[in-house]
């Protein structure tokens, strides 16, 4: 037994029809915290559990720190997860759900990290959001899924903001021989990381982000999803704050999901024919996010340029 569930591979009608070929959903907004971080956060911390971890700690108030939380419960070890004054209400609350002590310090993340590696004592173990083997381990368990349900598909997308997806993705690519597959790596443009990164040939620290895609804020990519980069055939693509969240609706209403503007980055290129090459058979990781409501996606519209 796994943490992460088996997630529904499916044809997307709607997307198929927008895109012009056959778009395959790999719909992780299922997982029960909601978000693909289940697998490699899920798959970490049993890791940790059994090598003697008595407490887990996060300094994430996004769906990472959701899926420690998730986790810790569902092992029975408790977790504390650091947040920022800036974190919403909303992901508060949901860290609170999952029975995670939440302790909100300083006014940004660096601050509430420099906390949480405090608090980590030795019997402790302390969960990062994207650059970790152990994560990436989990992460490849979504291609895994998709070649055990027979489908090989031509090109697969998804969003990067660390790169723990990616350098998962590639990883589960790799293993199931599937190295000629090429990855369409996302990013919005305020947070665009990856991109910087590819550009320069080596890791770059973004001076600011200013993206609405919250969960795409890192503004150092892991040195694996670079050299994932170089390992393997991956393409940086990047679209505009306004185009993540008006996928966010159109998926809304096609497949009845909310998902974060993190994931509508993802989407937002499956539904442009124009940026998806001659690839007949593309799938795409629906990342998910639990963070979003409606009315934020809604609000952030009407002020998105
Ligand atoms: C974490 C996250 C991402 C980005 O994943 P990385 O591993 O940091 O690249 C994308 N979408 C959602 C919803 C996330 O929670």
């Amino acid at each position: 037994m796994t943490l992460h569930i088996h997630t529904p591979l499916i044809e997307s009608r709607p997307l198929s029809l927008a895109a012009g070929r056959n778009i395959w959903l790999k719909l992780d907004a299922l997982q029960p915290c909601g978000s693909f971080k289940l697998r490699g956060v899920g798959h970490a911390c049993e890791v940790h559990k059994a090598r003697g971890a008595q407490h887990f700690v996060s300094s994430s108030g996004g769906n990472a720190g959701l899926a420690v939380a998730y986790a810790g419960r569902k092992l029975g070890v408790p977790v504390t997860v650091v947040v920022p004054e800036t974190t919403t209400e909303r992901a508060r609350q949901l860290l609170c759900l999952e029975d995670a002590k939440v302790v909100v310090h300083g006014s940004s993340w660096q601050e509430a990290n420099t906390l949480a590696q405090t608090l980590v004592g030795p019997n402790d173990a302390f969960i990062h959001p994207f650059d970790d083997p152990l994560l990436w381990a989990g992460h490849a368990s979504l291609v895994d899924e998709v070649a055990e349900a027979g489908l090989k598909p031509d090109a697969v997308v998804l969003s990067v903001g660390g790169g723990g997806l990616l350098s998962g993705v590639v990883e589960g690519l790799r293993r199931n021989g599937w190295d000629d597959v090429p990855v369409l790596a996302v990013e919005t443009t305020g947070a665009a990381s990856l991109h910087a990164a590819m550009q320069a040939g080596h890791s770059v620290e973004l001076e600011r982000l200013a993206s609405v895609a919250t969960s795409l804020g890192a503004k150092r990519v892991a040195d694996q999803a670079l050299a994932c980069t170089q390992q393997h055939p991956v393409r940086s693509h990047l679209v505009s704050d306004r185009a993540a969240l008006e996928a966010c609706e159109r998926f809304l209403l096609d497949h009845r999901v909310l998902v974060e503007p993190a994931c509508g980055a993802a989407l937002a290129l499956a539904y442009d024919p124009s940026r998806l090459g001659s690839f007949q058979n593309v799938l795409v990781v629906v990342c998910g996010g639990a963070t979003a409501t409606l009315e934020q996606i809604q609000a952030w519209l009407q002020q998105a340029d």
